[in-house]
């Protein structure tokens, strides 16, 4: 059965009419999904009870099931885990911090990227999530918020999975974000954070010119970074800066590299000299993140003296900076820990 939330509204408009609906259709079904957040065809109330029928028959309209949730004891961060209906696993997280309120989202379930630091990357690419199975991500959110008259103030796709290697159903998701006939999320509330594929980097730019962009870099020369992410041999630093360089021209926008510092691998003052040197002059902002520890990576992250001594270099290089306090490692919801089960 079809997933509602995978059709665009032009797609709704055709269906609609091969039921000999009036237009106006697209509109009540449209905010009814994604004004009122409705999750069951009954709530429909402004459509014909026969038209209501057809939907039901022909659509699904919860394209996955809860499983799991697990929340940090501080209340402020939570996992849910979700089960898509080829049985794999999907997480998404919601994070409370001061008055923001950020859910993490996924583009996957699994990854094939195969990165040796992240728990997602250990598990292998399983799935590639629909525009629709990443919405209903967002919609869950949204319902459960909605009961306390809280909102999303931002919405990071930092979750499972990289977004460039599913980016026709990521795109047609972010549109269904911002519209505003429903969802209404602004561009610049939106962040999406790839390992950095350069051709997807330059249209992306130029599709969404007002989406956040970070990459993922996590060391300042190839050899390093073959070590750590194995498609670096594929798409090497360089080339990723080259993209990088042409996305600036193109957008005018800042972008984040996040830089997982790993105790005695990539911490070092000579590391934070190369990366202050290969970034200087760049409109960038880096964010660094202490390792979060996982089952198969046998490493620490740096004392926390060596990631400020990190972070003074590249202050001295002229290189924003900030240090990412990870939430929810106490669950397996921080950074690079979704891995699809519970502790
Ligand atoms: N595939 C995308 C998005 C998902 S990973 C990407 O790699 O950017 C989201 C973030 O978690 C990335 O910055 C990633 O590098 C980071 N991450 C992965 N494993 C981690 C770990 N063990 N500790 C800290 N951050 C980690
Ligand atoms: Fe995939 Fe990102 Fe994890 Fe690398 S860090 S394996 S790209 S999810």
């Amino acid at each position: 059965m079809r997933n509602i939330l995978d059709l665009e509204k032009e797609e709704l408009h055709t269906y609609l009419r091969s039921l000999g609906q009036p237009d106006y259709r697209v509109g009540q079904l449209w905010s009814g999904l994604y004004g009122s957040y409705f999750n069951r065809w009954d709530q429909f109330t402004t459509l014909p009870s026969n038209l209501r029928h057809h939907l039901e028959e022909d659509f699904s309209i919860q394209p996955f099931c809860e499983v799991t949730a697990i929340q940090t004891p501080d209340g402020f961060t939570k996992k849910m885990l979700f089960q898509l209906p080829d049985g794999n696993p999907l997480e998404s997280v919601l994070m409370y911090s001061g008055e923001r309120i950020s859910i993490c989202i996924s583009s996957q379930s699994g990854c094939s990227v195969g990165c040796k630091f992240c728990a997602t990357g250990k598990l292998g690419w399983k799935h590639d999530l629909s525009s629709g199975e990443i919405l209903a991500q967002v919609l869950y959110f949204v319902r459960e918020l909605n009961e306390d008259q809280q909102k999303i103030t931002n919405i990071v796709i930092m979750g499972m999975g990289e977004p460039f290697l599913n980016y026709e159903q990521l795109k047609k998701a972010i549109l269904t974000m911002n519209d505003h006939d429903g969802l209404n999320i602004g561009s610049r509330r939106i962040t999406v954070s790839t390992i950095g594929i350069p051709e997807q980097i330059l249209r992306f730019g130029q599709d969404f010119s007002q989406v956040n962009l970070a990459i993922s870099l996590h060391a300042s020369n190839n050899q390093q970074r073959d070590e750590l992410v194995p498609i670096n041999k594929k798409y090497p630093i360089e080339k990723i800066l080259e993209a990088v360089r042409q996305y600036i021209a193109v957008t005018n926008r800042r972008v984040t590299f996040e830089y997982i510092l790993i105790k005695d691998l990539n911490d070092g003052p000579e590391d934070a000299i190369r990366l202050g040197n290969l970034l200087h002059g760049l409109l960038c902002h880096v964010n660094l993140i202490p390792l979060n520890p996982t089952e198969h990576f046998h490493r620490f992250p740096p004392a926390p003296e060596a990631v400020r001594s990190f972070r003074n270099i590249l202050i001295d290089h002229h290189v924003p900076v900030t240090i990412r306090s990870s939430k929810g490692t106490q669950i397996r919801a921080g950074c690079g820990q979704l891995a699809g089960k519970l502790s």
